[in-house]
């Protein structure tokens, strides 16, 4: 029996034309920071400049609907696509793909009115927008219900103030397009009930941005305040006091609920093929029974992650997910395995994998970029939150009454 999945003479010419356009945009040297934070000014405009090119041709958010500007690709296409931008990414020529304003389509299409979605989503799915994420504040990580933002109406605006810290993957000198930012608006309302989110347009009078610099993270981060800003009364997210069901699309789709079609985890192969290709002691380093088993410990793993990611997009395709834990199931998992990951490349490769030199340091700055974010397992929510989340969408911990915010 023949196993071997073929692709069409139309799909084979779809990955023609998407290799054409990549080889036409790439950098041709692999010059791409596997360190985002290394990232320079001028690299993250040429990758904007990449994301919009994407959204011109509906390969932005490929899976989402046309009419709102996403590419209406099948599921076979779009793997053709993420195997495609997976190469060129691999070999660090690709600055491009800013998701992040994917993730903030899933308070719109659950909440939002047919007029926003008409007039937010195409900016969201077409890589025009570039956002930042601010929920988290100097008293309101885990506990994100508890924020001290306030946004009051006044006419036709709402009055915004707060703080919010560890937002943002944007290099210095550069502003984002705008901030999506839940805000208490019933300061009376019960928990959950008293939030509505916003759509902040990033160079409103009153808004400073302070850099953060932290040891390791996906990008320069930001502290963001907003004194006293006058933000219109239009860039509401669905309705007033609904924001917390906004959020709760907004972080499914962010903790992997909308799922991911990258092939296979290409910094587990590169170490794999490393340890296959260099020698320790005249012998290659995979001839070492102990490093044998680790890798393939990491290949199952990376495996499992990935196969989900494939799952939750073929089941979502770019709807929002429906089943609430499948998102926190992938960022628990993922958040697990980080960690493994950093320890068995310190045990595998030794002191080498701490630099980044370009003579000793591992696989251009993949291996040192890896074991500093193997701890960094505070984004998008901890790995506790992330259990508890799941056990409540399982309806475990709490009675089915309260497993989740209610609206009556
Ligand atoms: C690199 C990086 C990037 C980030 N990017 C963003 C971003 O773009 N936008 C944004 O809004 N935020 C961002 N964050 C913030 C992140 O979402 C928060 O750090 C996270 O939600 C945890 O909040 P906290 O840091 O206040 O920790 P805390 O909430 O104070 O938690 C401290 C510890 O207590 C544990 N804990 C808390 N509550 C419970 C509980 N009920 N049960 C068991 N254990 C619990 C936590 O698991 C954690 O170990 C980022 C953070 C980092 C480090």
């Amino acid at each position: 029996m023949d196993f071997e999945f073929y692709y069409t003479k139309e799909q084979e010419e779809f990955r023609k034309e998407v290799s054409a356009f990549i080889e036409e945009n790439a950098y041709k040297e692999p010059i791409v920071p596997p360190d985002p934070v290394q990232m320079s000014k001028e690299m993250f405009i040429y990758g904007r400049e990449l994301d919009r090119k994407m959204g011109k041709k509906g390969w932005f958010a490929p899976a989402y609907p046309k009419q709102y500007g996403g590419g209406g690709l099948d599921l076979d296409h779009c793997i053709i696509l993420a195997e495609e931008f997976a190469k060129v990414s691999e070999q660090h020529r690709w600055p491009g793909g800013h998701e992040v304003s994917s993730i903030h389509t899933g308070g719109i299409m659950s909440q939002g009115t047919e007029e926003q979605k008409r007039k937010f989503l195409p900016k969201l799915l077409s890589g025009e927008w570039f956002g930042f994420q601010c929920f988290t504040e100097p008293d309101a990580g885990s506990d994100e219900a508890s924020m001290k933002s306030t946004a009051v109406r006044d006419g036709d605006v709402y009055v915004i103030n707060g703080d919010k810290v560890f937002v943002g993957q944007q290099p210095e000198g550069l502003r984002p397009d705008y901030l999506y930012w839940p805000a208490v608006t019933d300061p009376k309302a019960p928990r959950h009930q008293n939030i509505s989110a916003f759509f902040i347009p990033a160079d409103l009078p009153g808004i400073t941005y302070i850099p953060l610099n932290l040891i390791a993270a996906e990008g320069q981060k930001w502290e963001v305040l907003c004194e006293d800003v006058r933000c219109p009364a239009d860039r509401l997210i669905g309705e007033e006091n609904k924001g917390w069901l906004v959020t709760q699309a907004t972080l499914a789709l962010e903790h992997g609920g909308g799922g991911s079609l990258t092939p296979r985890n290409k910094r587990v192969l590169h170490v794999i093929d490393y340890c296959k290709k260099t020698l320790r002691n005249g012998k290659p380093i995979s001839s070492n029974p102990m490093v044998r088993d680790l890798l393939v410990q990491l290949y199952i793993e990376a495996e499992v992650g990935r196969l989900w990611g494939v799952r939750n997009f073929a089941m979502s395709q770019g709807q929002i997910p429906r089943i609430r834990y499948t998102g926190t199931q992938i960022s628990l998992h993922r958040k697990r395995f980080s960690p493994v990951f950093g320890k068995a490349l310190m045990d595998i490769l030794g002191p080498a994998c701490l630099i980044d030199d370009p003579e000793l340091g591992i696989l251009l700055g993949e291996v040192v970029n890896e074991v500093r974010m193997a701890d960094v397992t505070h984004i998008g929510g901890t790995p506790e939150v992330q259990q508890i989340m799941m056990s409540r969408a399982m309806g475990l911990g709490r009675s089915a009454t309260r497993a989740e915010a209610v609206h009556k």
